[in-house]
């Protein structure tokens, strides 16, 4: 179940993709989509608001085709809003989990 919803209504058209927008993080450990969608690994959202606690999983396909494959997943968080209180106290991560690769370097089958 998604239950986040990106604070802008519309989507950027695709040709956004093309705007020469300088990334903000352009450090060479930042974790970008680009990076989570060759592991299959999705991003997870928390609302860090007291007493909320929110998160949700949304698919890296997804997000791709919301915000470019070269979005830092950091940032990602500032694109949305709790859907539970409406905060914006949110922050992401990849979801390294089920499909990450260390769960399958410890499958020792
Ligand atoms: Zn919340």
């Amino acid at each position: 179940m998604v239950g986040m919803s990106p604070a802008t209504p519309s989507p950027p058209p695709a040709a956004s993709a093309a705007t020469p927008a300088a990334s903000p993080a352009d450090e060479p450990d930042v974790c970008r989509l680009a990076d989570l969608i060759k592991s299959t690994v999705a991003v997870e959202l928390w609302c860090h608001a007291p007493g909320c606690g929110h998160h949700a999983v949304v698919d890296t396909a997804q997000l791709i085709r919301w915000f470019g494959a070269a979005m830092p997943v950091p940032e990602i968080a500032r694109r949305f809003r709790c859907s539970a209180c409406g905060g914006r106290k949110v922050h992401s991560r990849p979801a390294w989990g089920a499909e990450g690769p260390g769960v399958v370097a410890r499958h020792t089958k």
